[in-house]
This record gives structure tokens, C-alpha cells and sequence, in this order.
């Protein structure tokens, strides 16, 4: 394993703590992976021997080859449901071929944990003494809780007011220090940064490339339930971009490997309230302009200035890719209907299965087509969007009732009588 600049090429050892090129880029950790001498079909033999082990053990060799395995911290994560469409979903979405791989499931209740297993894990084996991370809510939750298991110590920079209350009692309760600026999570993420450069403190956001590589099991994982069968569209929510560009280098890893014989494409979703990848991506994949995020139902993916930016455009074209953004309303009703099929999922999630129906009806995913979704955080995250969606007049609001505490006025209620 080295780093190696996703620009200029420099590399650098693996066990430095750096998260950018002297030349300002991101860097990646790229693995010979062909030193295993492994045919596509002896990689596949390889994840089936280590079918009874967890995903990150599994796959360790694709992600953290380097890695000793007395290093590990787990939490259990990985393993996601991919769940097929109800028929309500098929019918509100118009497709029939479609899964949701829903990383709500996991320890903490986001996709975050797939990172920070490899990560905190990295962090113990460089005996790191501090670690910190600038959120949207679901990061800390993960890091807090993996440190803690780790016994490192910890600390959480929030952007206040903008993470729901069960994202801010998580870190609370994983024992981090957590700080709550009057910023946005760009003004949380630039002070991350300058923390970090200027103590012996290791950052674990997205830009810490081996995050990135624990985030590539999702994707290695799904197409291991599928028995590596390559659907035809992959449709993520896109923040800070470190997951669209996990998913895609994963995927194309995978393809490298022989182990998959074609590349699915990618669809990233972005809400209106903030959408640099979005305006790129019309723009011939422009240069990133920064913008202003909004506020968002979709409160995790309120980044007006994606770290990932580079590393997200080169997936999206290397996938034969496109971008869509959502508006409020898209969100919260999509969300309302795979809420309503028994799978809770957060807004973000719904950001993408809004931006999905948006991509069939413009005829740009065809209704025949297959698609994986991915769900990144469990709805169970963000009630206060359930409740204020269900007691407002929302085309799905299913409102509770507040009754007189008798029989009567229940079998009213209930047309029994
Ligand atoms: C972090 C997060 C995202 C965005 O992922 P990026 O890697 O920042 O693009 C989307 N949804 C949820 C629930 C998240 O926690
Ligand atoms: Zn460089």
C-alpha cells in the first residue's frame, strides 16, 4: 500500500499521516493487488472461504492489504440487507428491477461505519493518540463510537443546530468531545483542517484516504449478494463526494481484478439546496465553484464545497456517470413511500430515490434497466422529518390521531361502528 497523488502521481509511504499531495491534491492509497497471483476465479473462492468472517475481514486484501488483523476494531458492521422493491416502490418509482442496499443497518445506523472501521483501525495501528473530524452528523457518530471501542480519544466538530438530535446525542454518548460552532459544515470541515495540520491530531474525515478504501466494501459486498452480477445503475447521495468515489473505485478495482466483467454506470444525487457536483456536471464537468449549501431536509448532504470533488468527477466519468439534484419536496415524499414499504430510511437516502424517479422519468435510467440504491443512514436518525412530513398536509402524510381515551371514539375512528 502507498499514497499516491491523484494528480501529479508523487507517492508517499502508506503509514504517513498526510491527507494531501505537497501539490495541494487528495491522495489515494493504491495496493498491489496482483501480488496475490489470484485468477478472477480464485478471488471469488477467497471472499467465499471468508464468507463466516465480517465484511471488512472478508475484503480485507482489497481494502487494507497492509493492515495486521490483531490491529482491528469491529463493531459489527457491514452485512447490509439489499433489499428488492415492494410493489408500492415499484409503481412510485416506475422501475421493477430495483434493490436498496441499506447501510442504515449498521452500528451506528450509517454508511459511515464501513469507513471508520478501516480507519480507527489504521489509527491504532499508528498508534495515533487524538482523533477529530468536522460532521453533518452521521461521521461523528461513527468515529465516536469506533475510537471508543478503540480507546482513543476523541473529539467532534458540529455545525450547530444542523444535526439532528439523535446525531448529537451519539458522539455525547460515545464519550467525545463534542463542539458545536455557529458555522456550517464547510466552516466545520476548514477547521478541522487547520487543527490537524498544526497538532498531532489525525483527521478522519472522507480526505483521509483510508476511509475511502473501507467505504469501497459496500460496493464489493452488493455485487457479492448480486453473485457478481453487474446491475446496470449504482444511485448514491452525494455530499461531501467521499462515497461515489468509494463505490467507484471499489467497482473498478473489482473490474481490474477480472472479477466483474462490466462497469455498471453511476448516478449521483445531489438536493438544489446544495449542488456544486450538480452544476459541474451540466457544465461539461466544469471546475468546482463552491456554493452557499442551503438548508436541506437532506441535512447530511448540506456541502457546498465537496473534499472529494476530483476524486468524485474522475468515478463519474470513468462510470459513464451523471449528476441529478432534488428538490425538498422530491425528497420528503420519496421517503414517505419507502418509509411507508417497512424500510426506514433517513432524508439523504431519499435525496437519491427522488433523484432515481427523476432519472427514469427523463428516460435517462430506462424503466427495464436494473439499479442498486444505496440508503446510507436509517430514517430512525431523523424523526423530527418524519414527524413534521406526517402532521403537515404531505401527499403521504399519514397524521396520528389524538382520540378520547374510549372504545367509542376509537371504532369511530376505525369505521367499525
Ligand atoms: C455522509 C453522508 C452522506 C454523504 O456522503 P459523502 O461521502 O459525504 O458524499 C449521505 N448520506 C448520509 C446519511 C451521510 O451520513
Ligand atoms: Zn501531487
Amino acid at each position: 500500500m502507498k499514497l499516491v497523488c491523484i494528480e501529479c502521481k508523487k507517492s508517499y509511504l502508506a503509514e504517513e499521516i498526510r491527507y494531501r499531495c505537497d501539490c495541494g491534491n487528495l491522495l489515494e492509497i493504491i495496493s498491489d493487488l496482483k501480488k496475490f497471483n489470484r485468477s478472477p476465479k480464485q478471488w471469488k473462492q477467497h471472499f467465499e472461504n471468508n464468507n463466516s468472517k465480517p465484511p471488512f475481514l472478508r475484503y480485507k486484501d482489497i481494502l487494507l492489504p497492509d493492515l495486521p488483523d490483531n490491529q482491528v476494531i469491529l463493531l459489527n458492521e457491514g452485512d447490509t440487507p439489499l433489499y428488492p422493491a415492494t410493489k408500492e416502490m415499484q409503481e412510485y418509482f416506475k422501475i421493477t428491477n430495483l434493490k436498496l442496499k441499506h447501510e442504515g443497518m449498521n452500528p451506528t445506523l450509517s454508511f459511515k461505519d464501513r469507513g471508520m472501521v478501516a480507519a480507527v483501525s489504521w489509527a491504532k495501528h499508528l498508534k495515533v493518540k487524538l482523533v477529530a473530524c468536522a460532521s453533518t452528523g452521521d461521521t461523528s457518530a461513527s468515529m465516536a463510537a469506533y475510537a471508543a471501542y478503540a480507546r482513543i480519544k476523541r473529539v467532534v466538530l458540529l455545525p450547530e443546530g444542523k444535526v439532528s438530535i439523535e446525531q448529537l446525542s451519539q458522539p455525547i454518548s460515545s464519550g467525545a468531545i463534542t463542539l458545536e460552532l455557529d458555522t456550517d459544515f464547510d466552516g466545520c470541515m476548514k477547521l478541522v483542517q487547520e487543527l490537524t495540520k498544526k497538532y498531532p491530531i489525525y483527521l478522519l474525515n472522507s480526505m483521509n484516504s483510508i476511509r475511502i478504501e473501507g467505504q469501497k466494501a459496500i460496493g464489493i459486498e452488493t455485487l457479492h449478494q448480486l453473485n457478481w452480477e453487474v446491475p446496470d445503475w449504482f444511485i448514491v447521495p452525494v455530499g461531501n463526494a467521499g462515497n461515489i468515489s468509494a463505490l467507484g473505485k471499489g467497482l473498478r478495482e473489482l473490474h481490474e481484478l477480472g472479477i466483474i466483467n462490466k462497469l455498471p454506470r453511476l448516478a449521483g444525487i445531489e438536493v438544489k439546496a446544495a449542488n456544486p457536483l450538480y452544476i459541474s456536471y451540466k457544465n461539461n464537468w466544469a471546475p468546482l465553484e463552491p456554493v452557499q449549501a442551503k438548508e436541506t431536509v437532506a441535512s447530511a448532504i448540506q456541502i457546498g464545497n465537496p473534499v472529494s470533488f476530483k476524486k468524485a468527477v474522475r468515478e463519474l466519468k470513468h462510470f459513464k456517470g451523471v449528476m441529478e439534484q432534488v428538490s425538498e419536496q422530491e425528497v420528503k415524499d420519496a421517503k414517505a413511500v419507502v418509509d411507508a414499504s417497512g424500510i426506514p430510511i433517513c432524508p439523504n437516502s431519499a435525496a437519491a430515490m427522488a433523484g432515481l424517479k427523476k432519472l427514469i422519468d427523463n428516460n435517462i435510467i430506462k424503466q427495464e434497466e436494473s439499479v442498486v440504491a444505496i440508503m446510507t443512514a436509517h430514517g430512525g436518525k431523523f424523526s423530527k422529518a418524519v414527524i413534521d412530513y406526517h402532521k403537515g398536509n404531505n401527499k403521504f402524510s399519514n397524521k396520528p390521531k389524538s382520540l378520547k381515551a374510549n372504545l367509542e371514539t376509537i371504532e369511530e375512528t376505525l369505521g367499525l361502528k
